[in-house]
């Protein structure tokens, strides 16, 4: 079997906040492989986010090692992890996270920009993407003009329009009403089929059953359905 793309190694991660500590995750070990579209499931608090951010790099473990391509991503400084982020991860959120002052075509320009890709090559695109997500009729609105759902298609173009390596969305049909959720996962699906990486969190086992592999998150450890075994403990 080829490399996998992720690589989780006995991570942990514990908040501190005044007197307290909150083991948020325990000693997670798994694999993600290219091509492979795995859903983390659990109850609210089970540390589906922590670990979702932690493989976005928008955090980093309190022990543990994290493979990205065969990568150390463990002792980055903020910097080098703000810059592998912006190449190789796409992030979609619950809330969508659009900025209303632009539009569906600015919002979705943006991390190209950060990137430093020229103008021309920016426009090609975004349209290639805004018209995968079915939203090239959309360009010039503003997100408050949109559908919930329609927001929503809006982040993943601008998560996928930098090409990166794994899309990760937490809960991206949390905030939706059911017919708007499906066409969201129809996307991801398509996606899926067309060679994305995909992980996604979702306490919805409508959708969590719709990926190639589903592992689940209690109390911060972590249980993979193929082989019910209570990891490390
Ligand atoms: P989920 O996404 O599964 O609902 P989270 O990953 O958000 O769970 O949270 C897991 C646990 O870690 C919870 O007990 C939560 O309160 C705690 N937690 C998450 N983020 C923080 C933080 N920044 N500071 C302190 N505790 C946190
Ligand atoms: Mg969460």
């Amino acid at each position: 079997m080829t490399s996998p793309l992720i690589h989780l190694k006995n991570v942990s991660k514990v908040f501190l906040t005044d007197d307290m500590e909150t083991h948020a995750l325990s000693n997670i070990s798994f694999d993600i492989h290219e091509g492979e579209f795995v859903c983390i499931a659990g109850p609210s608090g089970c540390g589906k986010s922590t670990l979702l951010s932690i493989l976005g790099l928008l955090d980093t473990p309190s022990h543990g090692t994290y493979l990205l391509n065969g990568r150390a991503m463990t002792g980055l400084s903020k910097a080098e992890r703000t810059r592998v982020r912006g190449s190789q991860i796409g992030f979609v959120f619950q809330s969508f996270n659009l900025i209303m002052e632009m539009s569906v075509r600015e919002n979705v320009e943006l991390p190209l920009h950060y990137a430093n890709v020229p103008a021309a090559e920016r426009q090609t695109r975004v349209n290639e993407v805004l018209e995968a997500v079915g939203m090239a009729h959309r360009a010039k609105h503003f997100p408050n003009q949109l559908s919930g759902g329609q927001q929503q298609r809006v982040a993943v173009a601008r998560a996928l329009v930098s090409r990166p390596s794994i899309f990760l969305a937490d809960e991206p049909t949390g905030n939706l009403d059911s017919a708007h959720g499906e066409a969201v996962m129809e996307l991801l699906q398509r996606l899926h089929r067309d060679g994305s990486t995909i992980c996604m969190v979702s306490h919805d086992p409508r959708f969590t059953e719709l990926g190639d592999r589903v592992v689940r998150l209690h109390d911060g450890r972590m249980f993979d359905v193929e082989t019910p075994v209570l990891q490390a403990i």
